[in-house]
C-alpha cells in the first residue's frame, strides 16, 4: 500500500502524539451511524477515515450504531450497515456498540446534571420551546419551568422514566444559556418521551437521549479520543465539550470536523435515498444505480476502488462536490489489475463462416489478462456459426472504421480474420446474418495481403450462453439534483436501465455472484448477486465516456 497523505486530523493526531496527549491506550476512533438507512458512499469517506487512521497509528475505531431514535430505527439496517463496513475491509473485533448500550449510564448522568442544577425539566410544548428559542439575531427567553428545583426536576425525570407522561408532554433540558450566540447552547433538549419499541432494548425505556448528548457521552464512555465528524456539527462542538465537562465521565474526548462528501450526479443523504427506495424509483437499498455501498457493490465496484477513491479525494474542511470521473477512474483502474476478460456479445448479429467444416469445433486458448499471466487463460470454442455485436458492422465505412464492413475483413479477437462476403437481410431491411469468408491460416498472423481493418469480439453460436446484460446511466439527469430547485426527484432519469439479451462465452456460465469480469471491448461487468439467472450488471465502461458520448472507437 502507498503511504497515506497527509491531511489535517492526521497532522492533529501527530502533534497529540508529540505532545503525549495520547492515553496509553492509544488513538481510539468509532464510526457512528444511525441505523435508519443503508450507507452510502459519502459514509465510505467517514468509515475510510475512522478506521484507516486507527490502522495506521496502531489504534482501535469501534462500530457505534447512535441509536437514540427508535422511531426511524430498524434491526435490517443494523445489519446491512455492520455487513457493508466489514465488505469495505474494515475490522472492529468485538467492539460493536449501541449507543443504546449505554442507556442507564447516560440516564445516570442525566440525574447528575439535574442534582449540579444543570439540567431541568420542561413543560412546555414543542412549539413554544422553538418560540422561546429566539432567532440568529434575537436571543431566547427563560422558560417558566427553568427554576425548577433539583429535587422537582429529579422527581419529574423519574415519573419521565416510569411512563407517567405521555410523549411531547415534558423535555429534559440542559440549563447552558438561553442567550448564547450559538443557537445549540440555548438549553438544547438531553431526553424526551417517545414511548415506542426500541430495536434493541425492547420496550425498556419511554425516554429517549438526543444525539448530542449521547453521543458525546458515549464518545467518552468507550474511551474515544478523535472523534470525527462532518462540518455540519461544528456548532455543536460546545454543546459536545460541555456534556463532556460536565457529567461524571474520565475520558476527554476531542470533536473534530472535516467536509461531508458530495458526488456529483449522487444524492448522499440517507433521508432522499429513503425516499427513492419507497416510491419504486430504484428497485431497492441495492439497485446497481444507488450510491449506496450495498448498491455499488451489487454493480461490481471492488472495496478497494471504493477506498482508493476515499484516500484521494483527501480529508479537508472544504465543500466542494466531486466528479463522478473521478470514482470512475479509481473503479476501472482497479478492475484493469483484477478482472479477467471475457467475451460477451450485447446485441447479436449471426455471421457464418462459408468455409468452416459443418459441425467442426475448434478449442482456441486465450489469455484471461492481457497484462498478467496469473489470470492463466480459458478455452474458446470457435464454431462456423459466430455472432458478433450488431455495432461492429456497417455495410460500407470509410477507412476510419475499425470494425467489420462488407466487402473487407477483420480479425476475430483471439481468432480468426474473417472476410465478410454477403449480408442476408430480412424484408423490412433489418440484417439478419452475414456470410463471411474465414483465412484457415490466420491465427497470429495476417495472411498474404490482407489487412484486417481492426480486432472485434465475438462469441461461438452453438456453445455461446445466453444472458441478461444490465447497462446502467447516470441516475439524475443533473450534476445537482440536490441543490436545484423543487423535488430533487424530478432530475431522475428516466431511462437509467438499458436491459440487453446477450450471449456470452461459455466460461461465464459458471460466473460465481458477485464475480468481476472485463467484457472485452465493452466495460466492466459483474455477475448480479440476487437473480437467480445468469445476469451481468455493467460496472463502469472501458473508457471515460460520462460526459459526453465516446466517438466511434
Ligand atoms: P445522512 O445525511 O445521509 O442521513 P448522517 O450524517 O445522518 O447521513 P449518520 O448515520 O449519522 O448519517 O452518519 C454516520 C457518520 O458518517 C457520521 O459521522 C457522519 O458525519 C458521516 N457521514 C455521513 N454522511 C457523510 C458524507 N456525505 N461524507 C462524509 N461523512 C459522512
Ligand atoms: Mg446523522
Amino acid at each position: 500500500m502507498s503511504t497515506p497523505p497527509n491531511h489535517f486530523i492526521r497532522q492533529i493526531i501527530d502533534e497529540d502524539l508529540a505532545a503525549g496527549r495520547l492515553p496509553a491506550a492509544g488513538l481510539r476512533t468509532r464510526f457512528p451511524p444511525e441505523p435508519n438507512g443503508y450507507l452510502h458512499i459519502g459514509h465510505a469517506k467517514s468509515i475510510c477515515l475512522n478506521f484507516g487512521l486507527a490502522r495506521d497509528y496502531g489504534g482501535q475505531c469501534n462500530l457505534r450504531f447512535d441509536d437514540t431514535n427508535p422511531c426511524k430505527e430498524e434491526v435490517e439496517f443494523v445489519e446491512a450497515i455492520a455487513r457493508d463496513v466489514r465488505w469495505l475491509g474494515f475490522d472492529w473485533d468485538s467492539r460493536q456498540f449501541y449507543a443504546s448500550d449505554y442507556f442507564e449510564r447516560l440516564y445516570a448522568c442525566a440525574e447528575a446534571l439535574i442534582g449540579k442544577g444543570l439540567a431541568y425539566v420542561d413543560d412546555l410544548t414543542a412549539e413554544q420551546i422553538r418560540e422561546y428559542r429566539g432567532t440568529l439575531t434575537e436571543p431566547g427567553r427563560d422558560s417558566p419551568y427553568r427554576t425548577r428545583s433539583a429535587a422537582e426536576n429529579l422527581d419529574l425525570f423519574r415519573r419521565m422514566r416510569a411512563g407517567e407522561f405521555a410523549d411531547g408532554t415534558r423535555v429534559l433540558r440542559a440549563k447552558i444559556d438561553m442567550a448564547s450566540p450559538n443557537i445549540n447552547l440555548r438549553d438544547p433538549a438531553l431526553y424526551r418521551i417517545r414511548h415506542e419499541h426500541h430495536h434493541q432494548t425492547g420496550n425498556a425505556w419511554c425516554i429517549y437521549p438526543m444525539y448530542d448528548f449521547a453521543h458525546a457521552l458515549s464518545d467518552a464512555f468507550e474511551g474515544i479520543t478523535h472523534s470525527i465528524c462532518t462540518l455540519e456539527f461544528e456548532d455543536h462542538r460546545p454543546l459536545y465539550d460541555w456534556c463532556v465537562a460536565n457529567c461524571p465521565v474520565e475520558a476527554t474526548p476531542h470533536q473534530y470536523e472535516f467536509s461531508r462528501l458530495t458526488l456529483q450526479y449522487a444524492v448522499t443523504s440517507k433521508r432522499r435515498l429513503t425516499q427513492l427506495v419507497a416510491d419504486g424509483t430504484v428497485s431497492g437499498w441495492d439497485d446497481p444505480r444507488m450510491p449506496t455501498i450495498a448498491g455499488l457493490r451489487r454493480r461490481g465496484v471492488p472495496p478497494a476502488a471504493i477506498r482508493e477513491f476515499c484516500e484521494r479525494i483527501g480529508v479537508t474542511k472544504s465543500d466542494n462536490a466531486v466528479e463522478m470521473e473521478m470514482f470512475e477512474a479509481c473503479v476501472r483502474e482497479e478492475l484493469d489489475r483484477t478482472a479477467p476478460r471475457r467475451m460477451a456479445v450485447l446485441r447479436p448479429l449471426k455471421l457464418t463462416l462459408a468455409n468452416w467444416p459443418a459441425g467442426q469445433v475448434e478449442w482456441l486458448t486465450a489469455a484471461s489478462h492481457p497484462k498478467d499471466d496469473t489470470f492463466g487463460t480459458r478455452e474458446l470454442p470457435f464454431t462456423g456459426e459466430l455472432y458478433i455485436d450488431r455495432e461492429d458492422f456497417l455495410e460500407s465505412a470509410d477507412k476510419k472504421w475499425k470494425r467489420l464492413v462488407s466487402g473487407d475483413s477483420v480479425r476475430l479477437r483471439n481468432a480468426y480474420v474473417i472476410r465478410c462476403d454477403e449480408v442476408l437481410k430480412a424484408p423490412d431491411g433489418t440484417i439478419t446474418e452475414l456470410r463471411c469468408h474465414c483465412f484457415p491460416d490466420s491465427l497470429g498472423v495476417n495472411p498474404d495481403g490482407v489487412k484486417p481493418r481492426g480486432v472485434i469480439h465475438w462469441v461461438s453460436a452453438s456453445h455461446g450462453v445466453p444472458a441478461e446484460v444490465r447497462v446502467y446511466e447516470r441516475l439524475f439527469t443533473t450534476a445537482f439534483p440536490d441543490r436545484e430547485d423543487g423535488d430533487f426527484r424530478q432530475f431522475v432519469n428516466s431511462d437509467s436501465l438499458h436491459v440487453f439479451t446477450a450471449v456470452v462465452e461459455p466460461a461465464l456460465a459458471q460466473a460465481g455472484a458477485e464475480a468481476r469480469f472485463q467484457f472485452e471491448r465493452e466495460g466492466y461487468y459483474c455477475r448480479d448477486s440476487r437473480e437467480p439467472g445468469l445476469v451481468f450488471n455493467r460496472t463502469v465502461g472501458l473508457r471515460d465516456t460520462w460526459q459526453r458520448k465516446a466517438g466511434s472507437e
